[in-house]
Protein backbone atom coordinates (compact mmCIF):
# COMPACT_ATOMS: atom_id res chain seq x y z
CA UNK A 1 0.00 0.00 0.00
CA UNK A 2 2.58 2.13 -0.73
CA UNK A 3 1.49 4.37 -4.14
CA UNK A 4 -1.15 6.69 -2.98
CA UNK A 5 -2.91 8.79 -5.43
CA UNK A 6 -4.07 12.37 -4.11
CA UNK A 7 -6.53 14.68 -5.07
CA UNK A 8 -8.73 17.72 -3.63
CA UNK A 9 -11.31 20.15 -4.77
CA UNK A 10 -13.78 18.06 -7.08
CA UNK A 11 -16.33 20.65 -6.53
CA UNK A 12 -19.17 18.52 -8.39
CA UNK A 13 -17.31 18.09 -11.44
CA UNK A 14 -18.08 14.15 -12.04
CA UNK A 15 -16.16 13.34 -15.86
CA UNK A 16 -12.89 15.65 -14.39
CA UNK A 17 -12.99 13.15 -11.01
CA UNK A 18 -13.32 9.76 -13.89
CA UNK A 19 -10.41 10.87 -15.64
CA UNK A 20 -8.54 11.62 -12.73
CA UNK A 21 -9.65 8.16 -11.23
CA UNK A 22 -8.58 6.53 -14.44
CA UNK A 23 -5.29 8.17 -15.12
CA UNK A 24 -4.66 6.93 -11.21
CA UNK A 25 -5.90 3.15 -11.96
CA UNK A 26 -3.86 3.13 -15.09
CA UNK A 27 -0.74 4.61 -13.08
CA UNK A 28 -1.15 1.30 -10.44
CA UNK A 29 -2.01 3.24 -7.36
CA UNK A 30 -2.98 1.14 -4.03
CA UNK A 31 -5.48 3.44 -2.50
CA UNK A 32 -6.55 7.20 -2.69
CA UNK A 33 -6.93 9.79 -0.03
CA UNK A 34 -8.69 13.47 -0.66
CA UNK A 35 -8.21 16.60 0.51
CA UNK A 36 -12.16 17.38 0.77
CA UNK A 37 -14.07 19.48 -1.18
CA UNK A 38 -16.31 17.45 -2.87
CA UNK A 39 -19.10 19.22 -3.63
CA UNK A 40 -19.55 23.41 -4.66
CA UNK A 41 -19.44 25.01 -7.93
CA UNK A 42 -20.20 21.94 -9.88
CA UNK A 43 -23.65 20.10 -11.30
CA UNK A 44 -23.12 16.65 -10.37
CA UNK A 45 -22.37 16.60 -6.21
CA UNK A 46 -24.40 13.40 -5.38
CA UNK A 47 -22.63 11.63 -8.27
CA UNK A 48 -19.38 12.49 -6.65
CA UNK A 49 -20.55 11.57 -3.39
CA UNK A 50 -21.32 8.22 -4.73
CA UNK A 51 -17.98 7.96 -6.38
CA UNK A 52 -15.75 8.26 -3.48
CA UNK A 53 -17.48 6.36 -1.57
CA UNK A 54 -17.88 3.72 -4.11
CA UNK A 55 -13.93 3.98 -4.49
CA UNK A 56 -13.57 3.20 -1.18
CA UNK A 57 -11.61 6.92 -1.19
CA UNK A 58 -10.81 8.49 2.77
CA UNK A 59 -11.77 12.55 2.56
CA UNK A 60 -11.18 15.14 5.25
CA UNK A 61 -13.86 17.77 4.91
CA UNK A 62 -13.83 20.73 2.99
CA UNK A 63 -15.05 24.27 3.47
CA UNK A 64 -17.44 23.35 1.15
CA UNK A 65 -18.36 20.18 2.45
CA UNK A 66 -18.97 21.58 5.74
CA UNK A 67 -21.52 24.63 4.32
CA UNK A 68 -23.68 22.34 2.69
CA UNK A 69 -23.66 20.11 6.06
CA UNK A 70 -24.55 23.44 8.01
CA UNK A 71 -21.43 22.63 10.16
CA UNK A 72 -20.19 27.04 8.54
CA UNK A 73 -22.11 29.82 8.00
CA UNK A 74 -23.49 30.95 5.06
CA UNK A 75 -21.69 33.92 5.21
CA UNK A 76 -18.81 32.96 4.77
CA UNK A 77 -18.97 32.83 0.85
CA UNK A 78 -20.36 35.50 -1.54
CA UNK A 79 -23.48 35.25 -2.78
CA UNK A 80 -22.74 33.31 -5.69
CA UNK A 81 -21.07 30.55 -4.05
CA UNK A 82 -23.56 30.43 -1.04
CA UNK A 83 -26.50 30.03 -3.86
CA UNK A 84 -24.64 26.52 -4.93
CA UNK A 85 -24.05 25.38 -1.63
CA UNK A 86 -28.10 25.68 -0.66
CA UNK A 87 -28.49 24.16 -4.64
CA UNK A 88 -26.10 21.07 -3.33
CA UNK A 89 -28.35 20.75 -0.03
CA UNK A 90 -31.42 20.61 -1.87
CA UNK A 91 -30.66 18.55 -4.49
CA UNK A 92 -28.76 15.64 -2.61
CA UNK A 93 -30.45 12.66 -0.02
CA UNK A 94 -30.08 13.42 3.69
CA UNK A 95 -27.71 10.77 4.02
CA UNK A 96 -25.25 12.36 1.97
CA UNK A 97 -25.69 15.87 3.64
CA UNK A 98 -25.30 13.38 6.69
CA UNK A 99 -21.56 11.61 5.13
CA UNK A 100 -20.45 15.25 4.51
CA UNK A 101 -21.50 16.12 7.78
CA UNK A 102 -19.27 13.39 9.57
CA UNK A 103 -16.03 13.69 7.47
CA UNK A 104 -13.24 14.12 9.88
CA UNK A 105 -11.29 17.73 9.33
CA UNK A 106 -7.60 15.94 10.02
CA UNK A 107 -6.64 12.09 9.06
CA UNK A 108 -3.51 11.43 10.40
CA UNK A 109 -1.93 8.42 9.54
CA UNK A 110 1.78 6.78 10.19
CA UNK A 111 3.52 8.15 6.79
CA UNK A 112 0.99 11.48 6.53
CA UNK A 113 -1.46 13.75 8.10
CA UNK A 114 -4.45 14.59 5.32
CA UNK A 115 -6.47 18.33 5.93
CA UNK A 116 -8.30 20.53 3.35
CA UNK A 117 -6.52 24.20 4.07
CA UNK A 118 -3.93 23.83 6.58
CA UNK A 119 -3.27 21.89 9.80
CA UNK A 120 -3.65 25.33 11.87
CA UNK A 121 -7.12 26.16 9.80
CA UNK A 122 -8.07 23.28 8.32
CA UNK A 123 -11.48 24.58 7.24
CA UNK A 124 -10.11 28.58 6.37
CA UNK A 125 -6.61 29.02 5.79
CA UNK A 126 -5.18 28.90 2.60
CA UNK A 127 -1.47 28.09 2.71
CA UNK A 128 -0.25 30.16 -0.30
CA UNK A 129 3.33 31.11 0.94
CA UNK A 130 6.40 30.34 2.54
CA UNK A 131 5.69 32.28 5.60
CA UNK A 132 2.41 30.80 6.16
CA UNK A 133 3.62 27.04 4.81
CA UNK A 134 6.72 27.86 7.79
CA UNK A 135 4.00 28.43 10.22
CA UNK A 136 2.12 25.19 9.47
CA UNK A 137 5.45 23.14 9.15
CA UNK A 138 6.07 24.07 12.91
CA UNK A 139 2.51 22.11 13.86
CA UNK A 140 3.92 19.42 11.89
CA UNK A 141 4.84 15.61 13.38
CA UNK A 142 5.43 13.92 10.51
CA UNK A 143 7.24 14.39 7.54
CA UNK A 144 4.31 14.61 5.26
CA UNK A 145 1.13 16.78 5.04
CA UNK A 146 -0.90 16.27 2.18
CA UNK A 147 -3.52 19.53 2.04
CA UNK A 148 -5.51 21.50 -0.97
CA UNK A 149 -8.18 24.49 -1.02
CA UNK A 150 -5.92 26.57 -3.21
CA UNK A 151 -6.54 25.13 -6.42
CA UNK A 152 -2.76 25.46 -6.66
CA UNK A 153 -0.59 22.59 -7.45
CA UNK A 154 2.33 22.17 -5.83
CA UNK A 155 3.50 22.90 -2.22
CA UNK A 156 6.34 23.78 0.12
CA UNK A 157 9.73 21.89 1.42
CA UNK A 158 11.35 22.56 4.50
CA UNK A 159 15.22 21.58 4.77
CA UNK A 160 17.64 22.81 7.23
CA UNK A 161 15.26 25.61 8.52
CA UNK A 162 14.48 26.45 4.95
CA UNK A 163 11.42 26.76 3.13
CA UNK A 164 11.18 26.48 -0.64
CA UNK A 165 7.94 26.30 -3.19
CA UNK A 166 7.82 22.89 -5.01
CA UNK A 167 7.59 23.20 -8.84
CA UNK A 168 4.57 20.80 -10.31
CA UNK A 169 6.34 20.56 -13.72
CA UNK A 170 9.02 18.54 -12.42
CA UNK A 171 8.28 15.18 -13.91
CA UNK A 172 9.35 13.16 -10.39
CA UNK A 173 10.43 15.10 -7.04
CA UNK A 174 12.62 12.80 -4.27
CA UNK A 175 11.18 13.14 -1.34
CA UNK A 176 14.26 13.41 1.18
CA UNK A 177 14.32 11.98 4.65
CA UNK A 178 15.75 15.02 5.94
CA UNK A 179 13.18 17.10 5.01
CA UNK A 180 9.45 17.88 5.38
CA UNK A 181 6.65 18.08 2.61
CA UNK A 182 3.49 20.16 2.43
CA UNK A 183 2.23 18.82 -0.73
CA UNK A 184 -1.00 19.99 -2.51
CA UNK A 185 -2.33 17.94 -5.96
CA UNK A 186 -4.08 20.85 -7.20
CA UNK A 187 -7.97 20.43 -8.08
CA UNK A 188 -9.62 18.21 -9.89
CA UNK A 189 -12.49 19.85 -10.61
CA UNK A 190 -11.87 23.73 -10.35
CA UNK A 191 -8.33 24.56 -11.11
CA UNK A 192 -6.78 28.23 -10.54
CA UNK A 193 -3.38 27.75 -11.68
CA UNK A 194 -4.04 28.65 -15.28
CA UNK A 195 -4.27 25.16 -16.70
CA UNK A 196 -7.37 23.68 -16.81
CA UNK A 197 -6.60 20.30 -17.08
CA UNK A 198 -7.67 18.59 -13.64
CA UNK A 199 -4.95 17.76 -11.16
CA UNK A 200 -3.89 14.97 -9.26
CA UNK A 201 -0.51 13.70 -7.20
CA UNK A 202 0.44 10.41 -6.87
CA UNK A 203 3.14 9.58 -3.95
CA UNK A 204 5.35 6.87 -3.38
CA UNK A 205 6.43 5.76 0.22
CA UNK A 206 8.29 3.44 -0.40
CA UNK A 207 11.05 5.09 -2.89
CA UNK A 208 9.86 8.32 -1.79
CA UNK A 209 8.52 10.78 -4.26
CA UNK A 210 6.00 12.80 -5.29
CA UNK A 211 4.32 12.99 -9.16
CA UNK A 212 2.13 16.13 -10.28
CA UNK A 213 -0.21 15.13 -12.79
CA UNK A 214 -2.73 16.57 -15.45
CA UNK A 215 -5.10 15.25 -17.44
CA UNK A 216 -7.78 16.11 -20.07
CA UNK A 217 -11.38 15.69 -19.98
CA UNK A 218 -14.70 17.38 -21.33
CA UNK A 219 -14.92 20.92 -20.33
CA UNK A 220 -17.18 21.52 -22.62
CA UNK A 221 -19.81 19.38 -21.55
CA UNK A 222 -19.09 20.30 -17.54
CA UNK A 223 -20.24 23.82 -18.49
CA UNK A 224 -22.92 23.12 -20.56
CA UNK A 225 -24.11 21.06 -17.72
CA UNK A 226 -23.46 23.99 -14.78
CA UNK A 227 -25.68 26.59 -16.94
CA UNK A 228 -28.52 23.87 -17.85
CA UNK A 229 -28.89 23.36 -13.89
CA UNK A 230 -28.99 27.40 -13.50
CA UNK A 231 -25.80 27.49 -11.49
CA UNK A 232 -23.92 31.22 -12.02
CA UNK A 233 -22.47 31.13 -15.15
CA UNK A 234 -19.36 32.66 -14.04
CA UNK A 235 -18.66 28.79 -12.37
CA UNK A 236 -18.83 27.84 -15.71
CA UNK A 237 -16.71 29.91 -17.60
CA UNK A 238 -13.49 29.71 -15.26
CA UNK A 239 -13.07 26.05 -16.17
CA UNK A 240 -12.04 27.25 -19.32
CA UNK A 241 -9.53 29.35 -17.81
CA UNK A 242 -8.60 27.42 -15.31
CA UNK A 243 -8.36 30.51 -13.13
ZN1 LIG B 1 -12.11 24.12 -2.99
Amino acid sequence: MSLIGVISDIHGNLPALNAVLAALVADGVDRIVCCGDLVGYGPWPGEVIACMREADIISVQGNHDAATAEALPRDWFDHDTGSVIEWTRAIIPGAMVAYLKGLPQTVTEERFTLVHGSLRGPLWEYVRNTFTAGENFALLSSSLCLFGHTHLQGGFVRMEGRIASLNPAHKALDLLPQAQYLINPGSVGQPRDGDPRAAYAIIDLQHCWVRFGRVTYDIDLVMREIKRAGLPSRFADRLARGR
